[in-house]
């Protein structure tokens, strides 16, 4: 079956004064019709980068493509001309940001924009268009929606612009959605009723990317994982195998920080020192700093992703003890 979105060894660099930083180094994923691949590491990691990637969202300059495709049907969303790439952003695959205002403008009403997305990609009158972008504000939890759609941005709390955008994110019924860390900002409650919304969208077969350094949501919500380590996916596999069974020592000590795996009383491991700089990274292993299993191959080489049915890791652990 060929998958709905794949990416493919794709590479993505920051212009510098001290040269071109890698950000994202040769990453694979692919994507199938009602998954929810969650890829998820600390911060700096790349995966904001890969998730901005996929529509050519990064500004460029300092932002610069290096390498690699994006297969969504046959195109390659990163040759296509833009009119076309267009045309498939919000409408086929669709952008949840971490920030809303990077997606409202700020000098138009809230119920203006969503009017207008909608109208954007549907035949649709503006009153049924301005119904139906209502009745979304109230489904992602926004009270008074009538009201609020004559809002402007900066007059909604940060949590209710992260709903409208959500809204935005969800009522096109794309046959994807990116979202980047969306319910980060949002009291649990909300974050409850938003993933309740994306599992109803997934019985229409709707998948996602969804992008988070938390482990507890990834387990809530994602039916594959990915996780990044330092520009490079280190291991990818089904949520339950990785979860049960990690393999890689970044996946174990990711595990091993959410909430509820220390026992009461317990504090909870922490994962010492910090993700390597793109300035520095360091000739083998980019875990090497920070791993308790390194040893003196980990220096030398830099592991390749190394397949274990369908799983894959990139450790010499995992190529010496397949
Ligand atoms: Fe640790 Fe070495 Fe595996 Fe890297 S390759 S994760 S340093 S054991």
């Amino acid at each position: 079956m060929q998958p709905l979105l794949e990416i493919k060894n794709l590479s993505v660099s920051f212009e510098t004064d001290d040269g071109m930083l890698p950000a994202v180094k040769d990453v694979s994923l692919s994507i199938n019709k009602g998954e929810v691949l969650g890829l998820v590491g600390e911060s700096g990691c790349g995966k904001s980068v890969t998730a901005m990637s996929v529509l050519r969202l990064l500004p460029s300059p300092p932002g610069k493509i290096m390498g690699g495709t994006v297969r969504y049907g046959d195109q390659d969303l990163l040759q296509i001309p833009i009119d076309a790439l267009r045309s498939i952003r919000g409408n086929k695959i669709s952008m949840i940001f971490q920030e809303p205002m990077t997606a409202l403008s700020p000098l138009h009403r809230i119920g203006t924009q969503l009017v207008e997305a909608l109208r954007m990609h549907r035949t649709q009158s503006k009153q049924a268009a301005w119904k139906e972008a209502e009745t979304w504000l109230t489904k992602v939890g926004i009270p008074d929606a009538a009201e609020r759609m004559h809002a402007y941005p900066h007059q909604l709390s940060g949590g209710m612009r992260q709903r409208v955008m959500i809204a935005m994110g969800l009522m096109l019924d794309p046959d994807l959605i990116i979202a980047d860390e969306p319910t980060t900002a949002l009291d649990v409650t909300i974050q409850a009723q938003i993933f309740d919304l994306i599992r109803e969208m997934r019985k229409n077969e709707t998948a996602m990317l969804l992008i988070t350094h938390d482990m507890g949501v990834i387990w809530e919500m994602c039916t594959h994982v990915a996780v990044m380590y330092a520009s490079e996916i280190v291991e990818t596999g089904p949520l339950e195998q990785l979860f049960k069974d990690p393999i890689h020592p970044y996946t174990k000590a990711l595990l091993a920080v959410i909430p509820g795996s220390a026992t009461p009383g317990e504090r909870l491991a922490a994962i010492p020192g910090q993700v390597a700089s793109p300035l520095d990274y360091p000739k083998g292993c980019h875990f090497q700093d920070r791993c308790r299993y390194a040893f003196e191959r980990c220096q030398r080489n830099h592991p390749d992703l190394y397949r274990h049915d369908d799983r894959c890791v990139r450790c010499f652990l995992a190529e010496e003890n397949p």
